[in-house]
């Protein structure tokens, strides 16, 4: 059978984080986007979700949350995400699909979804998908690829790049790498009971030349600073919006996380590594720690 979601992006088995965060130079990036996110992120909170976490690259900046779930497609990443934050009780790894979460709706008071998104096919669904996990006034995170940042623009108008970086639809630049519209991620967060709140642009400085010739620290002050005109226009290769969760939708009420991603009819049952739903049965194994509901068994 068929399942009955697009096909996703799978870091299995990846050594991403250190090629690319590591050893690839990208402590501007990092750096700069631990700004934007300490900006947007709320004082402190009780559940968070971190969507497309990998390796746990930004969990630890999330200190101020009394629980924090790791939710990623891959195994391997999570099981490297243990392996450096170490055991504790504080955080939760649920490997997933994004279009069928296992959480009982209404949980979580803050979610983030950081460079994730430009991996994913049918964007609005996963973000409603999202939505029904958190509560009412909850707060979102979203960092996508933006299409209409200046390098795109200037290759486009010197015509040598054949997509048009001003129109709605996304471009997928590689397999399964897709750069957004803001206009269109914007619509997409309002359709799915989302209100905007803020925007910061990232990256402003994301240029070989430029980070040769500047220290890392000048960059990074620089970005920090124009990073506020991002709720004006936005320009940059990485943008992040915080949203709030707005309509009726309910709060979870009992302590439990889970709820069957499959018939989502009920709250599921854990006994020995196993997740069970008393409703269709599937069940669920909790392998290492992790929880992994990419297969029932
Ligand atoms: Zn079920």
């Amino acid at each position: 059978m068929k399942p009955d979601h697009p096909p996703i992006c799978d870091y299995e088995g990846s050594d991403y984080q250190t090629t690319f965060w590591e050893h690839g130079k990208r402590q501007y990036e990092d750096q700069v986007e631990a700004i934007a996110l300490k900006r947007l992120l709320p004082k402190r909170g009780e559940l968070l979700l971190e969507l497309g976490a990998g390796a746990g690259r930004n969990t630890t900046r999330y200190h101020q949350f009394e629980r924090v779930i790791l939710l990623d497609y891959s195994l391997s990443q999570l099981k490297l995400a243990r392996q450096r934050l170490g055991k504790n009780a504080r955080f939760v790894y649920v490997a997933s699909n994004i279009y069928h979460l296992p959480f009982v709706p209404g949980l979580f008071d803050t979610a983030t979804m950081i460079r994730t998104i430009h991996h994913i096919v049918d964007a609005p669904r996963a973000l409603h998908e999202i939505r029904q996990a958190l509560q009412p006034g909850a707060a979102f995170i979203l960092e996508f690829a933006n299409k209409q940042n200046l390098k795109a623009i200037f290759r486009f108008m010197l015509r040598r790049q054949s997509w048009n970086p001003f129109t709605l639809e996304p471009v997928e630049f590689a397999t399964l790498n897709f750069d957004f519209h803001p206009k269109a991620i914007r619509k997409w967060l309002r359709d799915s009971n989302f209100n905007i709140q803020k925007q910061l642009t990232v990256s402003h400085f994301r240029v070989n030349l430029l980070k040769k010739l500047l220290p890392l620290k000048v960059l990074v002050g620089l970005d920090a600073i124009v990073q506020y005109t991002g709720n004006w226009w936005q320009l940059t290769p990485s943008v992040f919006i915080l949203a709030q969760a707005v309509g009726d939708s309910p709060v979870a009420k009992s302590d439990g996380l889970f709820r069957c991603p499959n018939c989502r009819q009920s709250s599921l049952e854990e006994h020995r590594e196993r997740l069970t739903c008393p409703i269709c049965k599937n069940i669920w194994l909790i392998q290492d720690g992790i929880y992994d509901f990419r297969k029932s068994v």
